[in-house]
């Protein structure tokens, strides 16, 4: 899949801030070192289109990319964040929540989960969330090229397994790796289906 252009519009604290637009918008999300700006520096084919996390705290914003002039790839915070305030950790919430109730643009959103680990809390929490609110969402585990190749559908599966059984929500998935470009495809072609 070509991407043809993708251009970094704005950083928005608060959803109001949110660009103006009638384009449909995909976000992505998941806790903090994922891999989420690699994810989507390797989508878009840009080194530095979302910047490889460095420090946590300056994050804290929404970041809207405008894609092929037809759709608009939306960077939220990382949550989970170990080392910054409950002040933090509040407006990070905030933010988040903020955009999935008041923005009324999104198609669709994918949860980055790291292939390598069970099911975190905060994950499952927020899946949790996500599904009472009726937002539709897609799990994309990234990271793959550090497990074996052995053991990256039976990890995915695992994983989908051990969630079902504790909150009763099947998400489909997608595995990826920003280092191999595994998933892109995939990824680009379940927008482009959606779009
Ligand atoms: P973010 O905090 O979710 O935006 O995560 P980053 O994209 O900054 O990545 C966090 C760390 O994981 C960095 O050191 C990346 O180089 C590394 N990383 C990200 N994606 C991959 C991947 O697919 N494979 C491997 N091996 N490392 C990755």
């Amino acid at each position: 899949m070509i991407i043809k252009s993708s251009e970094f519009i704005k950083s928005s604290s608060v959803t109001k801030d949110c660009p103006e637009n009638n384009f449909p918008e995909f976000a992505f999300i998941g806790r903090s070192n994922v891999g989420k700006s690699s994810l989507i520096n390797m989508i878009t084919q840009k080194k530095k289109l979302a910047k490889i996390s460095g420090n946590p705290g300056k994050t804290l914003l929404i970041n809207h990319f405008f894609i092929n002039k037809r759709w608009y790839l939306v960077d939220l915070p990382g949550y989970g964040y170990a080392k910054i305030s409950k002040k933090e950790i509040k407006k990070i919430e905030y933010i988040i929540t903020d955009y999935f109730v008041n923005r009324n643009k999104i198609n669709l959103t994918f949860l980055l989960i790291d292939i390598r680990h069970e099911p975190q809390k905060i994950d499952i929490e927020f899946m949790k969330w996500l599904f009472n609110n009726n937002i539709i969402f897609k799990i994309i585990f990234t990271k793959e090229d550090k497990l074996k190749s052995t053991q990256r559908y039976e990890m995915g599966d695992r994983y989908i397994d051990n969630i079902s059984k504790k909150i009763k929500i099947f998400p489909e998935f997608i595995i990826s790796s920003s280092k191999t470009k595994k998933g892109r495809d995939e990824i680009l072609n379940f927008i482009y289906a959606n779009l």
